[in-house]
């Protein structure tokens, strides 16, 4: 295999725990005063020192109420909030594993996410305990359905209490510290598992050492620290639970002194009232919220004056795109090209990298990418794009109780098949051109297309469908598309329209708002298979063309 190696190589050390790194900073001169996070949920504040004792006295608290075993594994489910920082080192630092489910999703999607990491502790924010209640009923069921032994997980309460349950803090009142555990080897030892869909099917849970988070933060460190500094300040909006948002404000952040604003859920004008009060210097997004400083006035009514930079995951902004926004909101851009397999990032783009439309910046350090053609079988021609395996210290070890996943997404021991078509220049620059997985991205959120073909498949109007994304240029985003074949008996126009919308109200009404079918459902003869009858989502645009065509 013909291999691209990062330019440059750095020191990772295989023997630091996030919990050892969470007391080292990066700059000497950072005290335990200095400000980490404030959040707008509960409106609390920590600094680091303060984030260091408190997570180790909730750590304490935990362990000695629990004795739970070393790895067990704690679902934290729970908006953007100071919380949420101090309980995940804690979990980190009691030796367990921290499995993060968005907090507002549906019950359904919550129970799957449990399926697919079996939780014994679930930290729960308070209003949300009967949808987890009823998400654990049905990860019983389709645990049992498939032989699989689990007990329900224990609920602990966070940020607003519920009678029945305990709660923290006041039931694990902070007293004594932790003593800090040493390993001496972390790539084995699990600190998250993440949700993702990877290449095909529903989410799975991506397993990360804290060697992958470690090596992640260092990575990026010496990829160009020089872009953050003591002053840097970031207003958090996308779900912590999300690999976008977890490096950064959990452990990057800490170890650079990089203050966040955790906000439980995004709304343009609380967005630009947070910007008033919090003056960040640093904005993180994905490329449909960067638009709205384009196309609103939000720029001019709120003081950016702090503004430096703009970070963003997506593909890249079109010319035409970047000069509307430099009007505006005339500050750089830096793309951002990661992925949860990667415990976070994997090119970026430096502060003084050259900007070519198209290309998301080079790979971060210590990285080993192939370029694969021919469904993998030979290496892409030399400057030809191909799909993108990965080798290197972020990347994960595999999925969590998923033998077939892992078999698919390593299809050579230690590379994972990212499913993104890409290009590397001889500078090591990354561009992405396409994709070969099934994921779609709605605003920087997985929607996995066969979870919304399991629901409209079990429509009584569809007799097949095949789900697709349409490329929303306006709001910089994919959109899920359905493509359903009808039964037959449905055979008036009038009732075959309203079927298609009945369709869409079905689904739309099961999955969580993200995963709606905003790309809208459309009636097709017949869906475009691959040789062993699997629908090639890929080509649904031209399906929907060629529906447009018939009106
Ligand atoms: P996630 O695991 O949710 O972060 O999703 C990772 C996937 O998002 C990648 O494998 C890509 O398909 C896509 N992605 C992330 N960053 C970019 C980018 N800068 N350009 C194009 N696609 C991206």
């Amino acid at each position: 295999m013909r291999t691209y190696h990062s330019l440059l190589q750095i020191p990772i050390p295989t023997n630091l725990s996030l919990t050892q790194l969470l007391h080292t900073s990066t700059r000497p001169s950072l005290p335990p005063s200095h400000l980490i996070a404030t959040d707008s949920l509960t409106h609390r504040s920590t600094t680091l020192g303060e984030l260091r004792s408190r997570s180790g006295q909730i750590a304490h608290g935990l362990c000695s109420t629990f004795h739970s075993k070393d790895q067990s594994h704690w679902a934290v489910i729970l908006p953007n909030s100071v919380d949420y920082i101090e309980i995940v080192h804690a979990i980190l630092w009691l030796g367990g594993v921290v499995c993060p489910i968005n907090h507002a999703i549906v019950a359904s999607e919550i129970a799957h996410g449990f399926s697919v990491t079996r939780p014994e502790y679930c930290i729960v924010y308070g209003p949300v305990v009967p949808k987890v209640e009823e998400a654990i009923d049905l990860a019983e069921e389709d645990l049992r359905a498939q032989g699989v032994g689990w007990s329900r997980p224990t609920i602990i309460t966070v940020v607003e209490r519920v009678k029945g349950y305990l709660h923290i803090p006041d039931d694990f009142f902070p007293g004594d510290v932790l003593p800090i555990p040493e390993y001496e080897d972390t790539r084995e030892r699990l600190a998250t598992i993440h949700l993702s869909s990877g290449t095909t099917g529903k989410p799975k849970g991506v397993e990360l050492t804290h060697y992958n988070f470690v090596a992640n933060v260092k990575q990026l460190e010496a990829h160009d620290a020089k872009q953050f500094h003591r002053g840097s300040r970031i207003v958090a909006f996308t779900p912590f639970a999300h690999i976008g948002n977890t490096t950064f404000p959990l452990f990057f952040g800490p170890y650079m002194g990089i203050l966040h604003h955790a906000m439980p859920q995004f709304d343009l004008e609380r967005f630009g009232q947070l910007v008033d009060s919090v003056k960040p210097t640093i904005f993180q997004g994905v490329p449909s919220v960067v638009l709205s400083f384009a196309n609103t006035d939000l720029a001019a009514r709120y003081d950016f004056s702090k503004a430096e930079k703009i970070d963003c995951g997506g593909p890249p902004f079109k010319k035409e795109m970047l000069e509307r926004l430099m009007v505006k909101a005339p500050w750089r851009i830096n793309q951002v090209y990661g992925m949860t397999e990667g415990a976070g990032y994997v090119a970026y783009q430096r502060s003084g990298d050259a900007q070519p439309e198209d290309v998301v910046g080079p790979l971060l350090p210590n990285l080993e990418i192939v370029l694969r053609i021919n469904d993998g079988r030979e290496d892409a021609p030399v400057g030809g794009p191909g799909e993108m395996w990965i080798r290197g210290p972020n990347i994960t070890r595999g999925y969590a109780f998923s033998p077939e996943a892992n078999k698919s997404a390593f299809p050579v021991k230690g590379w994972y098949n990212t499913g993104d078509v890409c290009t590397i220049s001889d500078k090591g620059v990354i561009a992405v051109v396409g994709r070969t997985k099934e994921l779609i991205k709605y605003k920087g959120f997985q929607v996995s297309p066969s979870e919304l073909e399991a629901y409209l498949n079990s429509h009584p109007y569809v007799m097949e469908s095949g789900v697709g994304a349409v490329f929303d240029e306006t709001q910089l985003t994919e959109l899920p598309t359905a493509y359903v074949i009808l039964k037959e008996h449905l055979t008036h126009e009038i009732v075959r329209k309203q079927a298609l919308k009945e369709i869409q109200e079905t689904v739309d009404n099961k999955v969580s708002g993200y995963k709606k079918l905003r790309g809208g459902v459309w009636e097709v003869k017949a869906l475009p298979k691959n040789p062993t009858g699997k629908i090639l989502p890929r080509r649904s645009a031209n399906l929907q063309r060629r529906c447009e065509a018939k009106g």
